[in-house]
């Protein structure tokens, strides 16, 4: 069961509660952009085994999205955020190299 901790109210939330809402960290491209860029924009993901970061929506809960890291093999979850985050916080990238080193 994967459990993320809303980053506004401070509760746990378990995924029933949450709504996905995809990879989080895009570069976006409008209508004016190329093709190339626009296509990649809409269409193409990552999806890697591994640590995922990601946009969550609290909603049964405050309502608000936010951001994830955590790892999609495992389920390990790295920390939550802003959503109005541009770049994952320093502490969430420690966590991260720090994983299995026990
Ligand atoms: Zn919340």
């Amino acid at each position: 069961m994967l459990i993320l901790r809303c980053p506004y109210c401070g509760l746990n939330g378990e995924e029933t509660e949450l709504s996905p809402g995809g990879e989080a960290h895009l570069k976006r491209f409008g209508p004016g952009s190329d093709d190339a860029s626009f296509e990649a924009y809409l269409f193409l993901r990552n999806n890697a085994k591994g640590v995922h970061f990601e946009r969550w929506r609290h909603a049964y809960g405050c309502g608000k999205w936010f951001l994830a890291a955590r790892d999609s093999a495992t389920l390990e979850v790295y920390g939550t955020y802003p959503a109005q985050t541009s770049e994952p916080p320093a502490d969430i990238f420690a966590r991260i190299a720090d994983r299995g080193r026990g």
